[in-house]
């Protein structure tokens, strides 16, 4: 079945968190923001600052560049995922990196509506967000009022002291 055929009958805002430490990371930010408003059904709302930070994971690779979009969407979280694999695999990700390595492009479906979902390969709102000031700050740029379906209001989250630095680039 297609997006298309497949979509929810009313408009509900997502979250998208956007990652890069490979071949121009910014630009492949600005280039991932413009694929982004090109999802079936989709619109692009927001985007945020673009922000550097250190790599998480413990992997040796270069810094990230990471930002958040906000989008209002028809698609299930389900099909919005599989646009976002998609456009990660325009940009030339590759499948079977290493996790939490260096990558092209990196989006993740931080919040779709009031989903909770848990399922192979789907859990939104995305478990990271909570402890990744990455995806915080962001995050909090764009969508200050936001409540994250099961874990509360945004801007009730502390920021994560213990983490690498980040700082706003752009
Ligand atoms: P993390 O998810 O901790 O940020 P990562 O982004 O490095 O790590 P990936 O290798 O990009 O992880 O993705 C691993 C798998 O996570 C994907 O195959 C995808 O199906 C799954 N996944 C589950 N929930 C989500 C979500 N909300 N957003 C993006 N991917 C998700
Ligand atoms: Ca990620
Ligand atoms: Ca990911």
């Amino acid at each position: 079945m297609t997006a298309a055929t497949a979509k929810t009958d009313h408009w509900r805002p997502a979250y998208v968190g956007l990652g890069s430490n490979l071949q121009g990371p910014a630009a492949q930010l600005d280039s991932a923001f413009d694929l982004l408003a090109e999802i079936p059904d989709t619109r692009l709302i927001r985007r945020s600052s673009l922000y550097r930070s250190s790599p998480f994971g413990g992997v040796e690779q270069p810094d990230f560049v990471n930002a958040a979009a906000s989008l209002l969407t028809q698609l299930t979280a389900k099909q919005l995922l599989e646009e976002l694999k998609r456009i990660e695999l325009r940009r030339g990700r590759k499948r079977g990196e290493v996790r939490w390595g260096p990558r092209v492009l990196d989006l993740d479906l931080l919040v779709c509506g009031s989903d909770k979902i848990e399922e192979p390969g789907l859990t939104v709102p995305h478990p990271g967000i909570a402890e990744r000031n990455f995806v915080l700050l962001p995050l909090m740029e764009i969508a200050p009022g936001l409540t994250i379906p099961g874990l509360g209001r945004l801007a009730n989250f502390p920021v994560n002291r213990d983490e690498p630095k980040i700082s706003r680039i752009v």
